[in-house]
């Protein structure tokens, strides 16, 4: 049977459009804003920053889903220093928490850090600090392994919020499962932030965590920031996913910023396989501007708060869209002008692929710390992981919509790509490009996703229609059977671009969910008979337009 993602209600609130959470009358307005200034350095607030923490503080479940860059530390960083209290913030990455604490000292706020790879020495004094009655830190962050694992950890905490000190529960790229301090700690209020999230991931988390009268606020994923030249001569660049395999990815990493140094860049690597000294130190040379290139694979820290880097260069295909969105977004945090490239060739597709067959892809870090996926799921994860990947590869494979509108609609959000100002790819290409009747082709498919009963995905529908005869497709072929292979003549990135525009254009819907906590994504495609109803009786025309091939020259040419 293939996995029908299950609907369940859950309640929350938006807040975006609630003009109390912008109102600058609150009892902490003053503080706030001179805090900002002082303390942060910051002018104003960015959006939804004021929002959320209005909302926070005043004492509510707030769920923030805002993209990388956005300015989520702030929204709980500064209710801890006005609060008092000690603020505790689960962070999926060491180096990520690293990072942060680097900048609160640096801005003199108390804040620590536990993690099972510290001294346990170490950690008791700071587990002792927190159980003194003038506790000095505000913020104590802790990945959510420590949480799941220390009983320590927890009975510190039922003993700071008896004493009435627990201020507020931060749960960092809220990818994880932890109910259980909702149901632990009542009435503190817990706040969870994630800058990656499809149209249901809030319903999920907020579900997941036991979130109670949530107030939601969503930023949307788009860059709107008003983007200018860069003038800095020294340039900082992430170079991503240089690993071709787990087993490979030290030695990759290592031989591409070797071959980056015999041409005279200052170039450091990072790799999971590093230990914790040798991953601060390449940390603290990036942020010192020693180097100025990382060769990264995706163990380097999402959060690692460098604003001024220029770009993010991708060696090889990310494993999903959400991922690689996420691993863009380091770039041009500072709001200039920066760049994103993705080396493409369709044979890293069938490597990756093997590494995800295999088991051997590492996991992006915004879904580690939830736990082991248990066997029974392993399938399912499998199949997921491997969707996820074609919705990359096709995504690669289009070389003629606009790059923003594509990555945002796979997250449910619709882009004029008029408003793109040629900052892609494919909008700012030359453009020779012919139209294309691909009416037939786009019944075809409406029919298709219909007769088999509108639950399935669109790379397993586009499989059908190519004739696809995997087990899977061969399975579940029987209601289809007369449109099985329909598509055949057709290249694949071709079928899967009508498939697109239909749902672009509202004569299908794609339901798009996260299916599972650790983050992975599928989608059903449904009919939307009232659209559809005008393409069936021949009363609407689909014209694609498509880039201007050789054969495809011809075929215009002598029609
Ligand atoms: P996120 O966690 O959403 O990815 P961060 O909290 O790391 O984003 O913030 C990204 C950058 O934006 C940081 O360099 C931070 O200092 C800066 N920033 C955040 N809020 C503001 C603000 N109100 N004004 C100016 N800069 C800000
Ligand atoms: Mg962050
Ligand atoms: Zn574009």
């Amino acid at each position: 049977e293939p996995y029908i993602p299950s609907f369940v209600e859950v309640n929350y609130i938006e807040g975006s459009n609630d003009p109390k959470w912008s109102s600058t009358n609150f009892p902490w307005t003053k503080k706030l804003e001179a805090n900002n200034k002082k303390v942060f350095g910051n002018h104003s607030f960015r959006p939804n920053q004021r929002e959320v923490i209005n909302a926070t503080m005043s004492g509510y479940d707030v769920f923030v889903l805002m993209p990388t860059g956005g300015g989520k530390s702030l929204t709980y960083q500064l209710p801890a220093l006005i609060c008092p209290g000690v603020t505790l913030v689960i962070s999926p990455l060491v180096s990520l928490i690293q990072d942060q604490i680097m900048h609160l000292l640096q801005a003199n706020i108390p804040a620590a850090y536990l993690s099972a790879n510290m001294e346990w020495t170490e950690q008791q004094e700071i587990l002792r600090e927190l159980c003194s009655d003038y506790c000095k830190y505000k913020l104590l962050y802790v990945t959510p392994e420590k949480v799941a694992k220390s009983d320590v950890l927890l009975r510190n905490l039922e003993s700071l919020n008896g004493r009435g000190l627990l201020a507020r529960i931060v749960i960092d790229e809220a990818h994880c499962e932890l109910g259980i301090l909702k149901k632990k700690f009542e009435k503190t209020p817990v706040l969870a932030l994630t800058a990656t999230a499809t149209a249901s991931v809030k319903e999920d988390v907020v579900q997941a965590l036991g979130l109670v009268d949530c107030i939601v606020f969503c930023n949307s994923q788009d860059k709107k920031s008003a983007w200018k030249t860069s003038t800095s001569s020294s340039e900082k660049i992430i170079l991503m996913n240089v690993e071709l395999s787990t087993v490979y990815q030290e030695w990759t990493a290592k031989k591409v910023a070797e071959k980056l140094q015999e041409c005279g860049h200052k170039t450091a690597f990072y790799h999971g396989n590093m230990d914790a000294a040798q991953r601060s130190f390449v940390q603290r040379q990036w942020s010192k501007d020693e180097v100025n290139i990382i060769c990264a694979t995706v163990a380097f820290g999402m959060g690692i708060n460098k604003p001024d880097v220029r770009f993010v260069i991708h060696h090889s295909l990310p494993k999903s869209i959400e991922g690689y969105h996420q691993e863009c977004g380091r770039a041009g945090r500072d709001g200039q002008r920066a760049s994103c490239v993705l080396y493409y060739s369709y044979s890293d597709y069938i490597r990756v692929k093997h590494m995800i067959i295999q088991g051997q892809a590492e996991q992006s870090p915004w879904t580690a710390g939830c736990g082991r996926n248990n066997m029974k799921n392993s399938d399912r994860i499998l199949e997921k992981n491997t969707e996820n990947l074609l919705r990359m590869v096709s995504y690669s494979e289009n070389d003629v919509d606009c790059r923003r509108l594509l990555q945002l609609l796979h997250f449910g959000e619709k882009f004029d790509s008029g408003n793109c100002g040629n900052t892609c790819d494919n909008c700012s290409k030359i453009k020779t490009l012919v139209e294309k009747d691909v009416t037939e082709s786009a019944k075809q498919l409406v029919e298709l996703v219909k007769l088999s009963g509108q639950h399935f995905s669109s790379s397993h529908i586009l499989e059908v229609y190519r004739g696809s005869l995997s087990q899977f497709v061969k399975r579940h072929r029987h209601e289809s059977l007369s449109l099985h292979g329909a598509g055949k003549h057709l290249a694949k990135g071709e079928a899967s671009r009508i498939l697109r525009h239909l749902v672009i254009e509202d004569f299908l819907a794609e339901d798009v969910k996260k299916s599972d906590i650790y983050g992975s994504v599928s989608s059903v495609l449904k009919v939307n008979e009232s659209k559809a109803y005008n393409l069936r009786s021949g009363e609407q025309r689909i014209v694609l337009r498509c880039s201007l091939s050789l054969s495809m020259l011809l075929e215009h040419m002598f029609h």
